[in-house]
């Protein structure tokens, strides 16, 4: 396996980066988890794009531009052979001193790793996941704002160790008005009467990828999608609620703190949804090339 690191294709033992990386010493750093599917990468620009908002919104110069970083990405594919898999793209504030100051640190080290991805089971697709509601607030956007995409992950693994401890592998994140944000890996949709709504970034969920691709299949369809605050009464009532995400694609959940959502199993408007968003991976993305 090779992994990009700051300009070298190195093997998985060398790839490695210095105790003093404020990445590691303070989650100082940015990052996206983007998919490769028959050979070509999945909305790779619109990731880009998330990656750069990120990165500026933490004052990180980015020391590749747009372009170099389609051909690094292009290029830890080819040299690992890969055809389907998963991108990780880290920029890390780089090396400095033992204090919080970023302006130490000289150089970001840019990190691309290209593996193969480990889905949910197939039973998650056929039967829907269980959800729970977490008791840790999604953090305010005046604190660090949900849309950055930052390597500090705290926030929702915290939620997500209340999931793993209640049974299951995600959870529904509430922001400090009680509204639904989104999930700790993962945006969340509801289906009512033949439309869709999604909590509004204003309530704390990231711009995903996966939830832009899913309003335009819906709006695609003629199918209504909004923005409003959602609270939890409004998926316990929801005729079908599913999750998106790069790494889970489109997810039907069966129940909410052990209430059933709608039937219990995959609606039919996910199902719809599911097999458009498969077909638009088969086709929307930058082709990798042969090596
Ligand atoms: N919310 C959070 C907190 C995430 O980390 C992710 C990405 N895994 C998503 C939503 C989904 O975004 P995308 O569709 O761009 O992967």
């Amino acid at each position: 396996m090779k992994i990009y690191l700051d300009g070298k294709y190195v093997s998985k033992d060398e790839a490695k980066i210095s105790v003093f990386d404020h990445g590691l010493l303070y989650g100082d750093g940015v990052f996206e988890g983007i998919r490769l599917y028959g050979g070509r990468i999945f909305r790779l620009e619109q990731h880009l794009d998330r990656l750069f908002n990120s990165a500026k919104a933490i004052v990180l110069p980015i020391p590749l531009t747009k372009q170099q970083l389609v051909e690094a990405c292009c290029e830890s594919c080819r040299q690992n052979k890969l055809k389907d898999g998963y991108i990780r793209l880290v920029v890390t504030r780089g090396v400095g001193s033992l204090g919080l100051n970023p302006f130490r640190c000289k150089t970001p080290s840019v990190i691309v790793i290209a593996d193969t991805i480990e889905l949910y089971p197939e039973e998650v697709y056929r039967e829907g996941l269980k959800l729970i509601t977490a008791s840790t607030q999604r953090t305010s956007p005046s604190a660090v704002n949900p849309q950055i995409k930052s390597l500090n992950y705290l926030n929702n693994i915290l939620a997500k160790i209340e999931a793993v401890n209640a049974g299951t592998v995600e959870a529904v994140m509430l922001n400090s008005q009680g509204h639904v944000a989104e999930c700790t890996g993962d945006n969340i949709f509801v289906v009512r009467r033949g439309t869709l709504e999604t909590p509004p970034v204003s309530a704390g969920a990231l711009v995903g990828v996966t939830r832009q691709a899913v309003i335009e299949l819906a709006t695609k369809r003629g199918i209504d999608v909004s923005q409003p605050n959602l609270t939890r009464y409004d998926l316990e009532t929801a005729d079908e609620v599913f999750l998106t995400g790069t790494a889970a694609e489109i997810v039907p959940v069966a129940s909410i703190d052990g209430r059933i959502v709608g039937s219990g199993r995959p609606g039919p408007l996910t199902l719809q949804l599911t097999e458009d968003f498969r077909k638009l991976t088969r086709t929307d993305g930058v082709l990798i090339g042969a090596k």
